[in-house]
Protein backbone atom coordinates (compact mmCIF):
# COMPACT_ATOMS: atom_id res chain seq x y z
CA UNK A 1 0.00 0.00 0.00
CA UNK A 2 1.02 3.77 -0.71
CA UNK A 3 1.80 5.96 1.84
CA UNK A 4 -1.15 8.12 2.93
CA UNK A 5 -0.53 11.99 2.05
CA UNK A 6 -2.72 13.89 4.43
CA UNK A 7 -1.26 17.86 3.51
CA UNK A 8 -0.75 19.52 0.52
CA UNK A 9 1.58 22.68 0.46
CA UNK A 10 2.74 24.95 -1.91
CA UNK A 11 5.47 26.76 -2.14
CA UNK A 12 4.97 31.01 -1.15
CA UNK A 13 6.17 31.55 -4.57
CA UNK A 14 2.76 29.71 -5.55
CA UNK A 15 0.33 32.47 -4.04
CA UNK A 16 -1.93 33.45 -6.60
CA UNK A 17 -0.71 36.52 -8.29
CA UNK A 18 -4.29 37.92 -9.31
CA UNK A 19 -7.68 38.10 -7.58
CA UNK A 20 -10.26 35.86 -10.07
CA UNK A 21 -12.81 38.07 -11.07
CA UNK A 22 -15.92 35.87 -11.91
CA UNK A 23 -18.03 38.93 -13.43
CA UNK A 24 -16.25 38.46 -16.24
CA UNK A 25 -17.60 34.70 -16.85
CA UNK A 26 -21.24 35.22 -15.49
CA UNK A 27 -23.52 34.27 -18.07
CA UNK A 28 -25.71 37.71 -17.41
CA UNK A 29 -24.23 40.57 -15.94
CA UNK A 30 -25.15 41.44 -12.37
CA UNK A 31 -28.22 43.34 -11.82
CA UNK A 32 -27.24 46.77 -11.23
CA UNK A 33 -26.76 48.43 -7.70
CA UNK A 34 -29.68 51.27 -7.19
CA UNK A 35 -29.32 54.62 -5.29
CA UNK A 36 -31.34 54.54 -2.20
CA UNK A 37 -33.10 57.70 -2.39
CA UNK A 38 -33.68 57.93 -6.55
CA UNK A 39 -33.64 54.20 -7.22
CA UNK A 40 -31.50 54.63 -10.35
CA UNK A 41 -28.43 52.75 -11.19
CA UNK A 42 -25.50 54.59 -8.94
CA UNK A 43 -22.06 55.09 -10.27
CA UNK A 44 -18.45 55.28 -8.80
CA UNK A 45 -19.33 58.89 -7.61
CA UNK A 46 -22.22 57.75 -5.31
CA UNK A 47 -19.73 55.05 -3.36
CA UNK A 48 -16.99 57.86 -3.42
CA UNK A 49 -17.74 58.80 0.57
CA UNK A 50 -17.62 55.47 1.71
CA UNK A 51 -14.61 53.47 0.00
CA UNK A 52 -11.07 54.30 -2.38
CA UNK A 53 -11.50 54.73 -6.15
CA UNK A 54 -9.36 51.34 -6.40
CA UNK A 55 -12.20 49.25 -4.95
CA UNK A 56 -15.11 50.95 -6.08
CA UNK A 57 -13.23 50.14 -9.51
CA UNK A 58 -12.87 46.56 -8.49
CA UNK A 59 -16.73 46.51 -7.41
CA UNK A 60 -17.79 46.88 -10.68
CA UNK A 61 -14.70 45.76 -13.46
CA UNK A 62 -15.14 43.50 -15.97
CA UNK A 63 -11.84 42.28 -15.60
CA UNK A 64 -11.01 38.47 -15.33
CA UNK A 65 -7.68 38.46 -13.34
CA UNK A 66 -6.94 41.71 -11.00
CA UNK A 67 -3.45 41.78 -10.50
CA UNK A 68 -2.62 41.67 -6.52
CA UNK A 69 -0.20 44.13 -5.64
CA UNK A 70 3.24 42.76 -3.98
CA UNK A 71 2.85 44.68 -0.79
CA UNK A 72 -0.30 42.73 -0.28
CA UNK A 73 1.32 39.81 -1.56
CA UNK A 74 4.11 40.24 1.09
CA UNK A 75 1.71 40.01 4.15
CA UNK A 76 0.04 37.11 2.39
CA UNK A 77 3.01 35.09 3.26
CA UNK A 78 2.41 35.34 7.14
CA UNK A 79 0.10 32.70 6.26
CA UNK A 80 -0.70 31.85 2.48
CA UNK A 81 -0.54 29.53 0.78
CA UNK A 82 -2.81 27.43 3.19
CA UNK A 83 -2.84 23.79 3.60
CA UNK A 84 -5.31 21.40 1.79
CA UNK A 85 -6.05 17.90 4.01
CA UNK A 86 -7.03 15.03 3.21
CA UNK A 87 -9.60 14.16 5.99
CA UNK A 88 -8.54 10.40 5.81
CA UNK A 89 -9.63 10.23 9.40
CA UNK A 90 -12.99 11.59 8.81
CA UNK A 91 -13.41 8.98 5.95
CA UNK A 92 -12.32 6.58 8.07
CA UNK A 93 -14.92 7.53 11.04
CA UNK A 94 -17.91 7.77 8.29
CA UNK A 95 -16.90 4.18 6.37
CA UNK A 96 -17.21 6.44 3.27
CA UNK A 97 -15.81 5.54 0.17
CA UNK A 98 -15.76 9.74 -0.37
CA UNK A 99 -12.16 11.19 -0.47
CA UNK A 100 -12.91 14.43 1.88
CA UNK A 101 -10.20 17.21 1.20
CA UNK A 102 -10.40 20.55 3.45
CA UNK A 103 -8.94 24.05 2.59
CA UNK A 104 -7.65 25.42 6.13
CA UNK A 105 -8.14 28.84 6.40
CA UNK A 106 -7.66 28.63 10.00
CA UNK A 107 -4.08 29.15 10.08
CA UNK A 108 -4.43 32.53 9.17
CA UNK A 109 -3.15 35.58 12.10
CA UNK A 110 -6.79 36.28 12.56
CA UNK A 111 -8.13 32.68 12.73
CA UNK A 112 -10.48 33.37 9.36
CA UNK A 113 -10.42 33.55 6.01
CA UNK A 114 -11.14 37.67 6.89
CA UNK A 115 -7.71 38.66 6.56
CA UNK A 116 -7.60 37.59 2.93
CA UNK A 117 -9.87 40.74 2.43
CA UNK A 118 -8.81 42.84 5.04
CA UNK A 119 -5.04 43.56 3.97
CA UNK A 120 -5.85 44.77 0.73
CA UNK A 121 -8.60 46.88 1.84
CA UNK A 122 -6.54 48.53 4.03
CA UNK A 123 -3.51 48.76 1.49
CA UNK A 124 -5.87 50.43 -0.81
CA UNK A 125 -7.10 52.95 1.56
CA UNK A 126 -3.32 53.53 2.55
CA UNK A 127 -2.66 54.37 -1.03
CA UNK A 128 -5.63 56.66 -1.66
CA UNK A 129 -4.43 58.87 1.99
CA UNK A 130 -7.31 57.58 4.45
CA UNK A 131 -6.59 57.92 7.59
CA UNK A 132 -8.74 54.91 8.95
CA UNK A 133 -11.24 52.50 8.58
CA UNK A 134 -14.82 52.15 10.34
CA UNK A 135 -16.94 49.03 10.22
CA UNK A 136 -19.15 46.22 11.94
CA UNK A 137 -17.98 42.96 13.55
CA UNK A 138 -21.17 40.09 14.59
CA UNK A 139 -18.88 37.28 15.83
CA UNK A 140 -15.39 39.34 16.30
CA UNK A 141 -13.64 37.52 13.01
CA UNK A 142 -14.05 40.48 10.95
CA UNK A 143 -13.60 43.03 13.57
CA UNK A 144 -10.66 40.73 14.30
CA UNK A 145 -8.98 40.95 11.12
CA UNK A 146 -9.67 44.53 10.15
CA UNK A 147 -7.54 45.77 13.05
CA UNK A 148 -4.72 43.42 11.98
CA UNK A 149 -4.88 44.83 8.87
CA UNK A 150 -5.37 48.12 10.26
CA UNK A 151 -2.23 48.07 12.20
CA UNK A 152 0.08 46.80 9.72
CA UNK A 153 -0.40 49.37 7.89
CA UNK A 154 -0.92 52.49 10.30
CA UNK A 155 -4.54 52.87 9.87
CA UNK A 156 -6.99 54.35 12.66
CA UNK A 157 -9.58 51.20 13.50
CA UNK A 158 -13.28 51.55 14.61
CA UNK A 159 -15.29 48.83 15.53
CA UNK A 160 -18.95 48.57 16.16
CA UNK A 161 -19.42 45.08 17.37
CA UNK A 162 -22.94 43.46 17.31
CA UNK A 163 -23.98 44.26 21.55
CA UNK A 164 -24.71 40.65 22.24
CA UNK A 165 -21.23 39.23 20.80
CA UNK A 166 -19.77 42.28 22.36
CA UNK A 167 -21.06 40.90 25.93
CA UNK A 168 -21.00 37.29 24.84
CA UNK A 169 -17.60 37.28 23.39
CA UNK A 170 -15.27 39.46 25.60
CA UNK A 171 -12.31 37.92 23.99
CA UNK A 172 -12.96 38.52 20.81
CA UNK A 173 -13.73 42.42 21.63
CA UNK A 174 -9.97 42.71 23.70
CA UNK A 175 -8.31 40.60 20.73
CA UNK A 176 -9.90 43.47 18.33
CA UNK A 177 -8.24 45.83 20.91
CA UNK A 178 -4.95 44.53 21.30
CA UNK A 179 -4.18 45.64 17.72
CA UNK A 180 -5.08 48.88 18.69
CA UNK A 181 -8.71 49.21 17.18
CA UNK A 182 -11.74 51.07 19.26
CA UNK A 183 -14.90 48.93 20.00
CA UNK A 184 -18.38 50.06 20.71
CA UNK A 185 -20.97 48.44 21.08
CA UNK A 186 -23.72 48.55 18.64
CA UNK A 187 -26.63 50.10 18.63
CA UNK A 188 -24.64 53.02 20.40
CA UNK A 189 -25.66 56.37 21.38
CA UNK A 190 -22.56 57.61 19.18
CA UNK A 191 -24.59 57.85 16.15
CA UNK A 192 -28.05 58.81 15.16
CA UNK A 193 -28.65 55.41 13.91
CA UNK A 194 -27.82 53.95 17.21
CA UNK A 195 -29.71 56.33 18.73
CA UNK A 196 -33.01 55.92 16.53
CA UNK A 197 -32.57 52.25 17.27
CA UNK A 198 -32.31 52.66 20.93
CA UNK A 199 -35.45 55.11 20.93
CA UNK A 200 -37.65 52.25 19.85
CA UNK A 201 -35.66 49.38 22.07
CA UNK A 202 -33.28 50.74 24.77
CA UNK A 203 -32.37 46.89 25.37
CA UNK A 204 -31.85 45.95 21.19
CA UNK A 205 -29.31 43.41 21.36
CA UNK A 206 -28.03 44.74 17.76
CA UNK A 207 -28.09 43.33 14.84
CA UNK A 208 -25.16 42.89 11.44
CA UNK A 209 -27.72 45.61 9.59
CA UNK A 210 -27.62 48.25 12.17
CA UNK A 211 -23.91 47.81 13.29
CA UNK A 212 -23.17 48.27 9.32
CA UNK A 213 -25.87 51.66 9.61
CA UNK A 214 -23.62 52.97 12.72
CA UNK A 215 -19.86 52.16 11.04
CA UNK A 216 -21.28 53.81 7.29
CA UNK A 217 -22.51 57.12 9.40
CA UNK A 218 -19.48 57.27 10.86
CA UNK A 219 -17.35 57.45 7.30
CA UNK A 220 -19.94 59.41 5.65
CA UNK A 221 -19.71 61.79 7.86
CA UNK A 222 -15.96 61.96 8.84
CA UNK A 223 -15.12 64.74 5.72
CA UNK A 224 -13.08 62.54 4.09
CA UNK A 225 -11.04 60.82 6.50
CA UNK A 226 -12.48 57.64 7.28
CA UNK A 227 -13.73 55.52 5.07
CA UNK A 228 -16.21 51.96 5.53
CA UNK A 229 -14.90 48.86 5.64
CA UNK A 230 -17.35 45.59 4.99
CA UNK A 231 -15.86 41.83 5.78
CA UNK A 232 -18.13 39.95 2.93
CA UNK A 233 -21.23 40.45 0.81
CA UNK A 234 -19.73 43.06 -1.61
CA UNK A 235 -17.83 41.69 -5.12
CA UNK A 236 -14.61 42.90 -4.51
CA UNK A 237 -14.46 41.04 -1.56
CA UNK A 238 -15.30 38.09 -2.65
CA UNK A 239 -12.45 38.44 -5.45
CA UNK A 240 -10.75 38.81 -2.97
CA UNK A 241 -11.06 35.79 -1.43
CA UNK A 242 -10.46 33.87 -4.39
CA UNK A 243 -7.09 32.98 -3.50
CA UNK A 244 -8.73 29.89 -1.72
CA UNK A 245 -10.21 28.05 -4.61
CA UNK A 246 -7.06 29.06 -6.98
CA UNK A 247 -4.55 27.81 -4.30
CA UNK A 248 -7.02 24.53 -3.57
CA UNK A 249 -6.87 24.10 -7.76
CA UNK A 250 -3.18 23.43 -7.78
CA UNK A 251 -2.95 21.56 -4.90
CA UNK A 252 -5.95 18.63 -5.77
CA UNK A 253 -4.11 18.68 -8.79
CA UNK A 254 -0.93 17.54 -7.01
CA UNK A 255 -3.29 15.08 -5.22
CA UNK A 256 -4.44 13.97 -8.69
CA UNK A 257 -7.85 14.96 -8.06
CA UNK A 258 -10.39 17.09 -9.31
CA UNK A 259 -13.94 17.70 -7.06
CA UNK A 260 -17.20 16.33 -7.83
CA UNK A 261 -18.47 18.81 -4.92
CA UNK A 262 -17.15 21.70 -3.44
CA UNK A 263 -18.97 23.07 -0.42
CA UNK A 264 -18.66 26.36 1.71
CA UNK A 265 -20.96 28.00 4.71
CA UNK A 266 -22.62 30.93 3.98
CA UNK A 267 -23.24 33.94 5.60
CA UNK A 268 -22.88 36.97 3.55
CA UNK A 269 -20.98 34.48 0.73
CA UNK A 270 -17.45 35.40 1.26
CA UNK A 271 -15.68 32.25 2.15
CA UNK A 272 -17.61 30.27 0.09
CA UNK A 273 -17.13 32.16 -3.15
CA UNK A 274 -13.90 32.08 -2.38
CA UNK A 275 -13.18 28.70 -2.42
CA UNK A 276 -15.88 28.23 -4.95
CA UNK A 277 -15.59 30.58 -7.39
CA UNK A 278 -12.25 28.94 -9.27
CA UNK A 279 -14.88 25.92 -9.68
CA UNK A 280 -17.52 27.45 -11.31
CA UNK A 281 -15.28 29.01 -13.74
CA UNK A 282 -13.76 25.64 -14.75
CA UNK A 283 -17.58 24.69 -15.03
CA UNK A 284 -18.41 27.78 -17.33
CA UNK A 285 -15.99 27.44 -18.97
CA UNK A 286 -14.07 24.04 -19.31
CA UNK A 287 -17.12 21.80 -19.47
CA UNK A 288 -16.50 20.55 -15.74
CA UNK A 289 -19.68 19.64 -13.91
CA UNK A 290 -18.45 19.88 -10.03
CA UNK A 291 -21.67 20.30 -7.99
CA UNK A 292 -21.31 23.67 -5.52
CA UNK A 293 -23.12 24.10 -2.40
CA UNK A 294 -23.69 26.90 -0.63
CA UNK A 295 -24.43 25.95 2.82
CA UNK A 296 -26.65 28.33 5.53
CA UNK A 297 -28.39 27.71 8.91
CA UNK A 298 -32.14 26.61 9.30
CA UNK A 299 -32.40 29.29 11.40
CA UNK A 300 -31.04 32.13 8.67
CA UNK A 301 -31.80 30.55 5.55
CA UNK A 302 -31.71 33.91 3.49
CA UNK A 303 -30.65 31.53 0.07
CA UNK A 304 -33.21 28.85 0.39
CA UNK A 305 -35.84 30.35 1.88
CA UNK A 306 -35.43 34.61 1.33
CA UNK A 307 -37.15 36.75 -1.47
CA UNK A 308 -34.80 37.50 -4.26
CA UNK A 309 -35.60 41.29 -4.67
CA UNK A 310 -33.89 44.82 -4.13
CA UNK A 311 -33.37 45.13 -0.19
CA UNK A 312 -31.21 47.48 1.76
CA UNK A 313 -27.52 45.98 2.97
CA UNK A 314 -28.26 47.53 6.45
CA UNK A 315 -31.35 48.09 8.97
CA UNK A 316 -31.58 51.92 8.44
CA UNK A 317 -31.91 52.52 5.06
CA UNK A 318 -28.59 54.12 4.42
CA UNK A 319 -26.90 51.82 1.74
CA UNK A 320 -27.54 51.33 -1.70
CA UNK A 321 -30.41 48.67 -2.78
CA UNK A 322 -28.92 45.49 -3.91
CA UNK A 323 -30.85 42.48 -5.50
CA UNK A 324 -30.33 39.81 -3.22
CA UNK A 325 -31.88 37.01 -1.90
CA UNK A 326 -33.01 38.39 2.11
CA UNK A 327 -34.86 37.99 5.02
CA UNK A 328 -35.43 41.55 5.17
CA UNK A 329 -33.61 44.58 6.52
CA UNK A 330 -34.90 44.67 10.03
CA UNK A 331 -34.15 40.80 10.61
CA UNK A 332 -33.16 40.21 14.10
CA UNK A 333 -31.33 36.60 14.30
CA UNK A 334 -32.51 33.91 17.03
CA UNK A 335 -30.29 33.50 19.78
CA UNK A 336 -27.97 31.08 17.30
CA UNK A 337 -23.98 30.76 18.05
CA UNK A 338 -22.44 30.58 14.14
CA UNK A 339 -22.50 34.61 14.83
CA UNK A 340 -20.88 35.00 11.41
CA UNK A 341 -24.05 33.56 9.53
CA UNK A 342 -26.46 36.12 11.04
CA UNK A 343 -26.59 38.23 8.13
CA UNK A 344 -30.20 39.24 6.48
CA UNK A 345 -29.02 39.36 2.86
CA UNK A 346 -26.48 37.79 0.57
CA UNK A 347 -24.25 38.35 -1.92
CA UNK A 348 -24.99 39.74 -5.08
CA UNK A 349 -22.93 37.25 -6.72
CA UNK A 350 -23.52 34.28 -4.68
CA UNK A 351 -27.65 35.20 -5.23
CA UNK A 352 -26.58 35.40 -9.22
CA UNK A 353 -25.34 31.88 -9.45
CA UNK A 354 -28.29 30.35 -7.22
CA UNK A 355 -31.14 32.27 -9.47
CA UNK A 356 -29.11 31.04 -12.48
CA UNK A 357 -28.93 26.98 -11.41
CA UNK A 358 -24.90 27.12 -11.17
CA UNK A 359 -25.11 26.43 -7.59
CA UNK A 360 -27.18 24.99 -4.85
CA UNK A 361 -27.94 25.50 -1.45
CA UNK A 362 -28.82 23.72 1.52
CA UNK A 363 -29.76 24.77 5.43
CA UNK A 364 -29.09 23.15 8.16
CA UNK A 365 -30.10 23.33 11.88
CA UNK A 366 -28.20 24.01 14.56
CA UNK A 367 -27.71 20.64 16.36
CA UNK A 368 -26.90 18.46 13.34
CA UNK A 369 -23.87 21.04 12.86
CA UNK A 370 -22.88 21.23 16.35
CA UNK A 371 -22.58 16.94 16.16
CA UNK A 372 -20.90 17.01 12.57
CA UNK A 373 -18.36 19.43 14.27
CA UNK A 374 -17.86 16.87 16.98
CA UNK A 375 -17.73 13.43 14.85
CA UNK A 376 -14.89 16.48 12.63
CA UNK A 377 -12.76 17.38 15.20
CA UNK A 378 -12.56 14.01 17.41
CA UNK A 379 -11.29 12.59 13.87
CA UNK A 380 -9.37 15.27 12.49
CA UNK A 381 -8.12 17.26 15.79
CA UNK A 382 -9.16 20.67 14.75
CA UNK A 383 -11.88 22.88 16.48
CA UNK A 384 -13.85 24.17 13.57
CA UNK A 385 -15.85 27.47 14.15
CA UNK A 386 -19.70 27.00 14.45
CA UNK A 387 -19.67 28.91 10.76
CA UNK A 388 -17.44 26.35 9.00
CA UNK A 389 -19.33 23.46 10.91
CA UNK A 390 -22.13 23.91 8.61
CA UNK A 391 -20.00 22.57 5.68
CA UNK A 392 -18.84 19.94 7.50
CA UNK A 393 -22.25 18.92 8.05
CA UNK A 394 -23.23 19.02 4.31
CA UNK A 395 -20.05 17.07 3.40
CA UNK A 396 -20.77 14.18 5.86
CA UNK A 397 -23.98 14.08 4.24
CA UNK A 398 -22.34 14.04 1.06
CA UNK A 399 -20.04 11.40 2.07
CA UNK A 400 -22.96 9.10 3.67
CA UNK A 401 -24.92 9.71 0.13
CA UNK A 402 -21.71 8.57 -1.62
CA UNK A 403 -21.40 5.54 0.75
CA UNK A 404 -25.49 4.41 0.17
CA UNK A 405 -24.65 5.18 -3.78
CA UNK A 406 -21.23 2.63 -3.41
CA UNK A 407 -19.64 5.84 -4.95
CA UNK A 408 -16.34 7.10 -4.79
CA UNK A 409 -17.48 10.75 -4.46
CA UNK A 410 -14.92 13.32 -4.54
CA UNK A 411 -15.33 16.04 -1.92
CA UNK A 412 -13.53 19.53 -1.04
CA UNK A 413 -14.99 21.91 1.89
CA UNK A 414 -13.72 25.34 3.08
CA UNK A 415 -12.48 25.11 7.01
CA UNK A 416 -12.80 28.87 6.93
CA UNK A 417 -12.16 29.35 10.64
CA UNK A 418 -10.90 27.91 13.90
CA UNK A 419 -13.49 27.69 16.66
CA UNK A 420 -10.73 28.43 19.39
CA UNK A 421 -12.81 31.69 20.60
CA UNK A 422 -16.17 29.97 20.30
CA UNK A 423 -15.81 27.67 23.23
CA UNK A 424 -19.02 28.68 24.97
CA UNK A 425 -21.50 27.57 22.57
CA UNK A 426 -19.64 24.16 22.80
CA UNK A 427 -19.82 24.70 26.32
CA UNK A 428 -23.75 25.06 25.73
CA UNK A 429 -24.26 22.47 23.31
CA UNK A 430 -22.10 19.37 25.42
CA UNK A 431 -24.18 20.58 28.54
CA UNK A 432 -27.79 20.06 26.59
CA UNK A 433 -28.75 23.80 25.97
CA UNK A 434 -28.85 24.11 22.46
CA UNK A 435 -31.62 23.89 20.54
CA UNK A 436 -32.74 23.84 16.97
CA UNK A 437 -34.93 27.01 15.52
CA UNK A 438 -36.41 27.21 12.13
CA UNK A 439 -37.15 30.50 10.77
CA UNK A 440 -40.87 31.27 10.88
CA UNK A 441 -42.72 31.21 8.27
CA UNK A 442 -44.79 34.38 9.21
CA UNK A 443 -41.64 36.55 9.52
CA UNK A 444 -40.59 35.47 5.83
CA UNK A 445 -44.17 37.10 4.72
CA UNK A 446 -43.70 40.22 7.21
CA UNK A 447 -39.95 41.09 5.49
CA UNK A 448 -41.68 40.41 1.97
CA UNK A 449 -44.35 42.82 2.91
CA UNK A 450 -41.58 45.56 4.49
CA UNK A 451 -39.19 45.34 1.30
CA UNK A 452 -38.63 48.51 -0.88
CA UNK A 453 -41.00 48.81 -4.02
CA UNK A 454 -38.83 49.34 -6.46
C1 LIG B 1 -17.31 35.92 8.68
C2 LIG B 1 -17.25 34.47 8.71
C3 LIG B 1 -18.22 33.71 8.06
C4 LIG B 1 -19.37 34.28 7.30
O1 LIG B 1 -19.03 35.16 6.29
P1 LIG B 1 -18.92 34.73 4.76
O2 LIG B 1 -18.75 36.02 4.06
O3 LIG B 1 -20.20 34.04 4.39
O4 LIG B 1 -17.74 33.85 4.64
C5 LIG B 1 -18.10 32.34 8.11
N1 LIG B 1 -17.11 31.75 8.78
C6 LIG B 1 -16.15 32.44 9.42
C7 LIG B 1 -15.08 31.70 10.15
C8 LIG B 1 -16.19 33.83 9.40
O5 LIG B 1 -15.24 34.53 10.00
Amino acid sequence: MSEQITRFDLPQSEIPHAWYNIQADLPRPLPPVLHPGTHQPIGPADLAPLFPMALIMQEVSQDRYIEIPEEVREIYKLWRPTPLMRAYRLEKALDTPAHIYYKYEGVSPSGSHKLNTAVPQAYYNKMEGVQGLSTETGAGQWGTALSQACNFFGLECIVYMVKISYQQKPYRRAIIQTFGAKVTASPSDTTNAGRSILAKDPDSTGSLGIAISEAVEVAATSGGRLKYALGSVLNHVLTHQTVIGQEALKQLEIAGEYPDVVIGCAGGGSNFAGVALPFVQKNLTEGKTTRIIAVEPAACPSLTRGTYAYDFGDTVGMTPLVKMHTLGRDFIPAPLHAGGLRYHGMASIVCELYDQGLIEAQAIPQLETFSAALQFLRAEGIVPAPEPSHAIAATIREALAAKAAGEKRLILFNLCGHGHFDMAAYDAFLSGQLVDYEYPQEQIEAALAALPQI
